[in-house]
């Protein structure tokens, strides 16, 4: 009998990171400088990225060495345990084998400690005294300041206001690892005190915020900027997921046939999906799907182009798919998955038929939340549900066709902190919302025009 909980001892941990940029069919495209438009060089990069980071940034090693630093860190809440999901499946009365992976343990509840922890590391071997970065719904702030605490470096988080007033609790929590918390907009940067001339009520938006940070570590010498998503090197440091949940599948004799994980930036869908790419690449039959809100459907909609990452036009050029950087998405609860863009890779094996997205509506997202945790017992964060309701539709086409698939999905984080939403939907206040045609296609029209 397969056990409930999958565990691999700390010393069968993985050693190494997995670089999908080793084995892509296709290579990404380079990123851009915003003013050159030509290929961007790490010497664009050196004001607020440390070297090591850069150089994974474009590494196409396929392994690459975790730190012993590092790995030590992992060990307070690694290796995560994979769960089966056999109360789900009895609910669900489907002959398919659901497997999900626990990443809300780690003390932030979400994968994005995963990432933070080496960027805080290469920042301090790199003489760094201070991070600075932006958070919005407060997931990554609570990551790097934890990170941070650990490896003894300062930390400013510019926190989007209207964020910082309707969770409180999230600040909390950033503040009590030590960071500094800024409501963004400020007038500590250039960027922040332009939007409080002309609008002296903003409440912010996560391109401000990352305006402000960006700004604060281009302009002093001992600080440097961190992202919680998107990037190269941070997909590197999740696949930890995807490595160890191998490990764990194998040690039952398992394989999925199918990989599901939600997809914002696309650093847990990358984390949990490229060690699986892998054997698709070399051949393995797999379905994986990356599950994005109808809301925000920037895989499903959006153009597989040349954007910014940012509305004031600062960070590079990257070729993904896009909703347009002006695209202003309505504030559903899952704010992890409301980025107009996505990482650079997860476009590229979306575009390149390795992986399909799917784009799910709210409600149905939130039912799958509520069955979830009346089975399974945990409280799954929003934006993990959108995970939960892909898995969950497997099974169920599974039930349809009486085949036994073997199904994976990643529990990117748990909901402590987002009670409101869950209060939101018990009221029956929440609605479906499927982004008008009309909307999209104007934001789309302000993409800038780049030679392909
Ligand atoms: C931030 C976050 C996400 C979305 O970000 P990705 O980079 O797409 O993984 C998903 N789930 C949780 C719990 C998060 O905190």
């Amino acid at each position: 009998m397969i056990p409930y909980k999958i565990l691999l001892d700390e010393q069968d941990m993985p050693r190494q990171w997995y670089n999908i940029q080793a084995d892509l069919p296709n290579p990404i495209k380079p990123a851009l400088n915003p003013q050159t438009q030509k290929p961007l060089t790490p010497d664009d990069l050196l004001p607020i990225f440390p070297m090591p980071l850069i150089l994974q940034e474009v590494s196409t090693e396929r392994w690459i060495d975790i730190p012993d630093e590092i790995l030590e860190i992992y060990k307070l809440w690694r290796p995560s345990p994979l769960h089966r999901a056999y109360n789900l499946e009895k609910a669900l009365q489907t002959p398919a084998r659901i497997y999900y992976k626990q990443e809300g343990v780690s003390p932030a509840g979400s994968h994005k400690p995963n990432t933070a922890i080496a960027q805080a590391y290469y920042n301090k071997v790199s003489g760094m005294k201070r991070l600075a970065t932006e958070t919005g719904a407060g997931q990554w702030g609570s990551a790097l300041s934890l990170a941070c605490s650990l490896f003894g470096l300062e930390c400013t988080v510019y926190m989007v206001k209207v964020s910082y007033h309707q969770k409180p609790y999230r600040r909390s929590l950033i503040e009590t690892w030590g960071a500094n918390v800024i409501p963004s907009p400020s007038n500590l940067t250039n960027s922040g005190r332009k939007v409080l001339e002309e609008d002296p009520d903003s409440m912010g938006s996560l391109g401000i915020a990352i305006s402000e940070a960006v700004e604060d570590a281009a302009t002093r010498e001992d600080t440097n900027y961190s992202l919680g998503s998107v990037l190269n090197h941070v997909l590197l440091h999740q696949t930890i997921i995807g490595l160890e949940a191998k490990a764990q599948l194998a040690k039952v004799n398992e394989y999925p046939d199918v990989v599901v994980a939600c997809c914002g930036g696309g650093s847990n869908f990358g984390g949990i999906a490229f060690p699986f790419l892998y054997d698709k690449i070399n051949g393995k039959d797999i379905q994986v799907i990356a599950v994005e809100p109808s809301a925000c459907p920037t895989l499903t909609r959006g153009e597989f182009t040349y954007d910014y990452g940012d509305l004031a036009k600062l960070t590079p050029l990257c070729m993904m798919y896009t909703l347009g950087h002006d695209f202003v998405p309505p504030g559903i609860h899952a704010g992890g998955l409301r980025y107009h863009g996505d990482s650079p890779l997860v476009s590229q094996v979306v575009n390149d038929n390795l992986a399909e997205a799917r784009a799910l509506n709210q409600l149905g997202v939130f039912e799958a939340a509520m069955l979830f945790t009346r089975n399974e017992g945990i409280l799954p964060a929003p934006e993990s549900a959108h995970a939960i309701r892909g898995a969950i539709d497997v099974a169920l086409e599974c039930k349809e066709s009486g085949e036994a698939k073997t199904i994976l999905f990643n529990l990117s984080g748990h909901g402590h902190f987002d009670l409101t939403a869950y209060d939101d939907y018990l009221a029956g206040k929440l609605d479906d919302y499927e982004y008008p045609d009309e909307a999209i296609k104007k934001s789309l029209a302000g993409l800038p025009k780049i030679e392909l």
